[in-house]
């Protein structure tokens, strides 16, 4: 009899394990995010990548069964109110530099893949007003190039500030030393916020995708662009994400990793699975 009710124990025990680890596999996904720069043939470095490199990375990337995704299918995702790919990926893209129409546009529409993309609103501004905007090399993208590339439904645009992406005289969006609460709330308001309204009266849109200046953040300023209707926050912090369905939790703090453009597809693969 204690020799059945072992059995007994020994297989619900079991079962009971199993069940859970299937129900995790289900909705547990692992999402990398790759962080790019510039797309450049003349340069090449820590945050340039050139544009055989982006391709080859998106080959890699088919061939190993990932499918594209926005930021804002994760969004559905974590709130429960949509399905992910098996093996979803996002190709992120930083500050709105011209070159990513270039160079990455063409590319990503003849591979059939999707990117995000944060601009910095006072670098598109200039590029607009001073009409100096097509040189790949420095040039960032003007508002009606950012319509075009939000209307393709390739790019998915995001906010990354309008001019906090600077070293002084705050780092990026961080509270400066002895700046009260109310006046440091004001003042991220106001920039981000002007982004937006540019983003709404320039090109027909807004969006809930809030990628941090060099990474900085903090308690109050997720509460902050919470409040202004962010829903996804980009950091600068490396490491894949895993996302729970029905779970917004992840969102605060997504994790992204630097491609390199010193680094050739396979490192840099190779670099991706080690974490
Ligand atoms: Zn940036």
């Amino acid at each position: 009899m204690k020799k059945f009710l072992a059995c007994l124990l020994c297989l619900f025990f079991c079962f009971g394990v199993m069940g859970v680890g299937t129900s995790q596999a289900e909705e547990v996904v692992e999402v990398p995010i790759i962080m790019y720069h510039s797309i450049l043939k003349s340069k090449k470095g820590m945050y340039s990548v050139h544009p055989s490199l982006l391709r080859e990375d998106i080959h890699y990337l088919k061939s190993h069964g990932y499918q594209s995704v926005f930021i804002k299918d994760l969004v559905a995702y974590c709130e429960g109110k949509d399905d992910l790919p098996e093996k979803p990926v996002v190709l992120s893209f930083d500050d709105g530099h011209y070159n990513n129409y270039y160079y990455a546009y063409p590319i990503l529409k003849e591979e059939n893949f999707k990117a995000n993309l944060n601009v910095v609103g006072c670098y598109c501004n200039f590029s607009t007003t001073s009409g100096d905007s097509d040189n790949p090399n420095y040039s960032y993208l003007t508002w009606s190039e950012i319509k075009e590339l939000h209307d393709s439904n390739i790019f998915e645009i995001g906010n990354h500030t309008y001019k906090m992406h600077s070293f002084k005289p705050r780092y990026g969006i961080a509270q400066k030393a002895g700046e009260s609460d109310e006046d440091y709330t004001e003042a991220l308001k106001a920039d981000v916020l002007k982004l937006e309204y540019k983003l709404m009266v320039d090109c027909g849109f807004r969006t809930e995708v809030f990628a941090y200046p060099f990474g900085r953040y903090s308690t109050l300023s997720e509460k902050v662009l919470r409040e202004l209707g962010f829903k996804a926050f980009l950091t600068c912090n490396e490491g894949i994400n895993k996302l729970e369905k029905g779970d917004t939790k992840a969102l605060s703090h997504l994790k992204r990793v630097n491609r390199s453009g010193n680094l050739t597809t396979y490192q840099f693969f190779q670099k991706l699975k080690s974490f």
